[in-house]
Order: structure tokens, then sequence, then C-alpha cells
């Protein structure tokens, strides 16, 4: 099943079927279901008894193989930390990636982390699977989430194969950064935007869910129903509040309370929660209404008009800056230190 805002977009992509392009790139906002709605799109395009709207008929072996893991006409490809957060199981080929991966164990190496991104062996493995017939006599189908996570020597690797596609293999990028891609690999898909569903969509979807506070929450995750949902089970969120209490506190804020409680978190997180509260402290000075945390309009507006202005422009600089480098081991504590300092200065 696809989620419910998805249904007219559905509709829309099956006046695609009488000549589907070799290549599909679905973007749009990170949190709205993009992957859930390519796999549901690969099922549909593999099942063997499609029902009239497009849709998979969930019965047929095709669909059992594919809702199992293993329909050996269809390939996902992921990051490997992306796959095993997400639970999923190599059953579907990359062979070549793990006999890599075994190589370098094998060299004595030290294990290494996960991989972010999407690497030429998984790409290589890959073209291996265009090269060999159907299974099933249908089409070959390919989901690769998220796109931006290519390298650059997989994404070039993928760009031959994207300029002359073997017959019958469809892929269907998805992203959420197409600002991130290379600009031949995007000229080489059929783009298809993915729109942010409408906010009493989404807020009905969340209640139905149980969620309390759908609204706030949504406001948060910037309208995407999927991060509000997250964002609502986040064991993190306790601490997120805190923080925010500090923002609010404007020239009261405890730096190195923040740097103390918060530095066993990862870096990015507790940046996107400031940048967030820095954007608003923006909106609510220049349009008058915050837009990640409506409830906290009275300590926005309170410290909008508190803070100066060049030195808060300079401070947004600043955090951006630590943005590009978040992923870098750091020391978590002294980075939260100094930009809860810098924070407080502007009220000075
Ligand atoms: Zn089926």
């Amino acid at each position: 099943m696809i989620y419910p805002w998805q249904i007219d977009e559905w509709n829309r992509l099956q006046q695609l079927r009488a000549a589907w392009p070799h290549a599909l790139l679905l973007h749009g906002q990170a949190g709205i279901g993009k992957l859930h709605f390519a796999q549901h799109v690969a099922q549909g395009l593999l099942c063997e008894a499609p029902q009239a709207d497009g849709q998979p008929c969930g019965q047929c072996a095709a669909c059992n193989w594919f809702v199992q893991g293993n329909h050996p006409d269809y390939r996902i490809v992921l990051p490997e930390a992306l796959a095993a957060e997400a639970g999923f199981v190599a059953a579907n080929g990359d062979e070549k990636a793990d006999k890599a991966d075994k190589a370098d164990a094998d060299d004595g190496k030290k294990t290494r982390a996960p991989s972010k991104e999407i690497r030429i062996e998984q790409v290589r493995a890959l073209l291996d699977f265009c090269g060999v017939g159907s299974h099933r006599g249908g089409l070959r189908v390919v989901v690769l989430y998220p796109a931006e996570a290519l390298n650059v020597a997989a994404a070039n690797a993928l760009l031959k194969t994207l300029e002359e596609p073997p017959a019958g293999v469809v892929f269907l990028m998805v992203s959420a950064r197409i600002d991130r891609l290379l600009p031949t690999i995007i000229s080489r898909c059929r783009q298809w935007p993915m729109p942010t569903p409408a906010p009493d969509a989404a807020a009905a979807w969340l209640a139905a869910q149980d969620i309390e506070d759908a609204r706030a929450l949504l406001a948060e995750a910037g309208g995407a129903p999927l991060a509000a949902l997250a964002l609502a089970h986040d064991e993190n969120r306790a601490l997120r509040d805190w923080t925010l209490q500090q923002l609010a506190a404007g020239r009261e804020c405890d730096a190195f309370a923040c740097g103390e409680t918060l530095q066993k978190l990862p870096v990015p997180l507790v940046l996107g929660w400031l940048q967030r509260w820095l954007y608003d402290l923006l909106a609510q000075r220049t349009a008058g209404a915050p837009r990640y945390f409506p409830d906290a309009t009275a300590a926005l507006a309170r410290c909008a008009q508190a803070a100066d202005a060049g030195a808060f422009a300079r401070f947004m600089r600043t955090v951006t800056r630590q943005r590009a480098v978040e992923n870098h081991p750091l020391n978590a504590r002294l980075v939260f230190e100094e930009l809860f300092l810098g924070y407080r200065d502007l009220f000075a």
C-alpha cells in the first residue's frame, strides 16, 4: 500500500505506463515516503497480474517474491549504513560488494564503519545484474536510494548504463537532494517531483497513527509526515525540548550545561535543532511567524527582538560552516560549548 497522500501521484505516474522511461528520478522533501513509493512502483512493474490502476495484486508469485525481498529481477541499492539501519538484508545480490568487504577483512585492515555512500562495488554488481537477462521474462527493476549517496566513482560507473540502458531494465532513482546529483545523472533521468502532502492530510494521517501534537510535529518536520512520526518516537525528544528551553533563555542560555548535557548526541542532530531555531528567529523577525516551532512563538519573538542583527547574521554563517564539517570526528562537547556561547553573545 502507498500512503494516502500518494494516490494522486500514483495515478499520474500511470500515464507513463505506455512508454515507461528507462530511468525515473523521484525527488522531493525528505520524510514524505518517496522510497516506499518507489518500491511500490517497482512491485507494480514486476507484478504478473497488476490491477487496472497499475497497483500490484499482492498475490502472484512475483508479488510474493517481492515482499520477501528475493524477486530475481529486482535490486535495491542502498548505502551500507542505511541498509543495516533499515534491516535490509543482502538477499538481493550485491555479492561482489560482499566479496570486496571480505577481501578488506582478509587484508587484516581495521573493520571500517558501514559506508554512508553508494560505492562503486555496488554499482558494478548492479551492472552485472543488468547484463543478465530477465528471469521472469518481464522487466528488471532497480531502486537506488538515496541517489545523492552515489559517490563520484559510483555515479560515473552508473552513467554509462544510464546513457545506453539495457533493454527491459528500469531504474527508479530516489532523491531528497537533487542539487547534490551530478547534472549528467539528472539529465539522463525523467524527473518526477513528489509533492509534500497538504497539512490537513498529513495531520489526519498522523492522528490515525495515535500521534498527539500532530500539528506541532508537522511544523517542526517542515510538513513531512514520516519525519514528524520519527520526531514523535524520537528517544532524544526530552533533550531536544531541554535544548529549546536553553535557546529560549537567550542571554541566560547555559552554554557549559549544553556542552555537558548534549555531548553524547550526534553533532548533526544538535546542529539541526540549533539551525531550525535560528531560522525561526529570522522568520519571526522578518515575517512575524516561525516555521518549525510555532509552540515557541512567544520566546522566539522575545529573542528575535533582543538579538543584534549584525551578530545574528555572522552567527548563522558560523553554524552553516560547522554543518559542513559535522560528519568529521569532533569533540562534540567543545563544539556545543562554543556554539552555545556564540548564541548567548547574540544577546550581549
Ligand atoms: Zn502481483
